[in-house]
């Protein structure tokens, strides 16, 4: 059902080479286009102009914050002796989030070529994918990759006989969430204890080691061959509202008919992508909210149905798109368990550095614990919305993002919470209605 859609209404970019139930080989990417761009930048273009066509493109980065990714790329002071680096965050842990992995498991050929391609543009020579722990198939189909470039003189000195010299490492994961923030990530490089370091200054400015590194996510890396191939004025053209560019990979999941990872052009609307690709919800059951975009964001519900799934307009609209995880609820969900779900999976990653989010998640899980299970009062909802605004001040984003569903769950379904708090019990637990 979705590869029938994927023909129907959209182009596919960085699924154009699946093959079924198996990652495509070096021989077919290249056979498909692979590494042209690379061929193309080396011998035509300059660095500056490789960034600018990053720019023009208006690619953001689709880690989760949208950040321009030319403009971050352009941060990186060029002057400074020493070494500069490259990392690709690929310890995708954010709940509701698969992308990097499904990508990886089909295709880890664009991302190789991406990160070479952005190593030119930025001038470094030295990059590392960061994987999380538990993507072992990912992590050969990478592992493989490196070795195969390397032996076909695409990684490694003097590229493709242009000067250019660059060098990948796959480094995996101790296994924890916080090691995917960002400078908690070079900590865990550097072989320190993996806790954030405080921003400003920001990595593109004084990273690992010390030195001026570029923190891109997999799939942000993975569009750049595209870019650099097709142009700016294609990529934007890919998207479906002129203030977004390129596609977009959904994680899909929840009570609808088809959870799977899928292409979508960026601006499509939430609704569109419910109704169309997710083959609609499952039989019988209504739509009643969804975290749009992983699960630090805020829900969406039916009036946000027209939203145009873009960086933006889900921001202006009261959420984020993240990492383009959407977890669909029916209308029998509790969303204060589900909330309560949410935040436990922040407060047992929590990393404990700093006080807010050691001691706050802890305290708003206990809260939430007590509400759904009929056993809070009136004041609990006050004592959430302080919390939220506390824990917006943590000293990374572990904290902030655990709060998007709870600032969610108390703007958008303040009468549900108190429903539990009048009835003394969960109005949707089973047995009990
Ligand atoms: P952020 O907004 O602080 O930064 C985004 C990126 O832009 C970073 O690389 C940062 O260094 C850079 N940046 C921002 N301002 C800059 C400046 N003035 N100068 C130079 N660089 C600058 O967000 P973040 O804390 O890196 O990431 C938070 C996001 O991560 C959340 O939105 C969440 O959705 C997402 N997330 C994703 C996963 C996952 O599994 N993919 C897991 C957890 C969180």
């Amino acid at each position: 059902m979705p590869g029938l859609y994927r023909q129907v209404i959209m182009e596919q970019v960085l699924f154009q080479h699946n093959r079924p139930g198996r990652a495509v080989t070096f021989t077919e990417y290249c056979g498909e286009g692979g590494f042209d761009a690379l061929k193309k930048a080396l011998k035509e273009l300059s660095p500056n102009d490789v960034q600018q066509l990053v720019i023009d493109a208006n690619l953001r980065g689709r880690g989760g914050a949208g950040f321009p990714t030319g403009k971050k790329w352009s941060f990186v002071p060029r002057d400074l002796p020493g070494p500069r680096w490259l990392i690709c965050n690929c310890d995708e842990m954010e709940p509701g989030t698969y992308k990097d992995r499904v990508l990886l498991e089909a295709n880890p050929w664009s991302l190789v070529e991406g990160i070479i391609l952005a190593c030119y543009a930025i001038g470094v020579s030295h990059a590392f994918i960061f994987i999380r722990r538990g993507y072992e198939t990912a992590a050969g189909n990478v592992r493989r990759a490196i070795a195969e470039a390397k032996g076909a003189g695409l990684i490694g000195d003097n590229i493709l006989g242009s000067g250019f010299s660059c060098d990948i490492d796959l480094h995996v994961s101790a296994g924890r969430y916080i090691c995917g923030e960002e400078t908690a990530l070079m900590n865990a490089l550097e072989g320190k204890r993996a806790n954030p370091r405080s921003k400003p200054p920001f990595p593109a400015v004084k990273g690992l080691w010390g030195g001026p590194t570029v923190v891109n996510n997999v799939e942000t890396l993975a569009n750049i061959p595209y870019i650099i191939a097709n142009g700016p004025a294609w990529f934007k053209g890919l998207a479906k509202i002129p203030e977004a560019a390129g596609t977009k990979l959904f994680c899909i999941s929840g009570h609808v008919q088809n959870t799977v990872c899928m292409e979508l052009p960026l601006g499509m609307p939430l609704g569109d992508i419910i109704d169309g690709p997710c083959g609609g919800m499952l039989p019988g059951k209504r739509f009643k909210a969804c975290i749009p975009g992983g699960a630090s964001t805020p829900f969406f519900t039916e009036e946000h149905r027209g939203v145009p799934m873009d960086f933006d307009t889900v921001a202006k609209a009261g959420s984020r798109l993240g990492t383009g995880g959407i977890i669909v609820f029916d209308e029998e969900t509790c969303l204060v368990g589900a909330t309560l779900n949410l935040v436990k999976f922040y407060a047992r990653e929590s990393c404990g550095w700093c006080t807010p989010c050691r001691e706050g998640l802890p305290f708003v899980v206990d809260v939430l614990a007590r509400l759904e299970a009929g056993k809070g009062e009136t004041e609990d909802i006050d004592i959430l919305r302080e919390h939220v605004k506390y824990l917006n001040l943590a000293f990374c984003a572990l904290a902030p993002g655990a709060m998007g569903p709870v600032e969610g769950l108390l703007r958008l379904f303040e009468e549900e919470i108190r429903e539990h708090i009048i009835k003394r019990r969960c109005p949707f637990s089973r047995g009990n209605n």
